[in-house]
């Protein structure tokens, strides 16, 4: 199937409130293009030199979203046009963030990666971080960023129990967050493998590469 038709699938099968951010990381600014001319906006990379080369190859009217982890060193290349940074998991890395915003005169939106796995290898926060982050005075004078939400990963496993749990873990958080903090909006979960789970646990962005664009090399 084309990519085009896949697109078309999966649009069809996501309702209307969530947000289908296509995963572009590996492919080439000619495969992001098709996507593109297919009617999608947003693109997710996972590596900000990737995004860096691809990002003046395509519309300026796209939307990058940084989905892997980011060194604070890196900040400044992506500050000026970013759209959206949702792999935020510490203090130092909003407050690096914020100064880069400053500097352009933007305000950049942000999710807080919260760690739902039962694996350790993935990044992220723990709930009490999350917490320690949210209440605390640095993060409350921080101008240039806004968060707006919740991302997260569930564990790599053919228990979907266990990725519906962790899935609704993060959904509690993210509804008991929203009654202190009226800018959160954006729960993002859910990939290729487990997208309609994370939608019906209450997920507003997907994240999905392999099942629009075929297995990445
Ligand atoms: C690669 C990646 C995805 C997309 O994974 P697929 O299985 O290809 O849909 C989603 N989120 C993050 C954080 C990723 O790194």
């Amino acid at each position: 199937m084309s990519i085009a038709s896949q697109i078309q699938r999966i649009q069809s099968e996501i309702p209307p409130h969530v947000k289908l951010v296509a995963v572009t990381k590996t492919h080439p600014a000619n495969i992001v293009q098709e996507a593109y001319d297919a009617g999608l906006r947003a693109f997710g990379e996972n590596r900000v030199q990737e995004m860096i080369a691809k990002q003046p190859l395509l519309p300026a009217d796209s939307e990058w979203h940084l989905i892997g982890h980011l060194q604070t060193n890196k900040v400044k290349y992506i500050a000026p046009f970013v759209s959206m940074i949702q792999s935020v998991d510490s203090l130092k890395l909003l407050q690096e963030i914020n100064k880069n915003a400053l500097k352009h005169n933007r305000m950049i939106h942000c999710l807080l990666q919260v760690f739902i796995a039962s694996e350790e290898t993935k990044f992220g926060l723990s709930f009490k971080e999350l917490d320690e982050l949210l209440n605390s005075k640095e993060f409350s004078v921080l101008k240039n960023v806004k968060a707006v939400g919740l991302m997260g990963m569930a564990s790599l496993t053919d228990d979907l129990s266990q990725v519906r749990k962790e899935f609704s873990s993060l959904r509690n958080k993210f509804d008991q967050l929203k009654g202190q903090l009226p800018e959160f909006s954006v729960l993002s979960m859910g990939m290729s493998s487990d997208y309609k789970i994370a939608i019906e646990e209450g997920s507003t962005l997907v994240r999905i590469g392999s099942s629009i664009f075929g297995h990445r090399t």
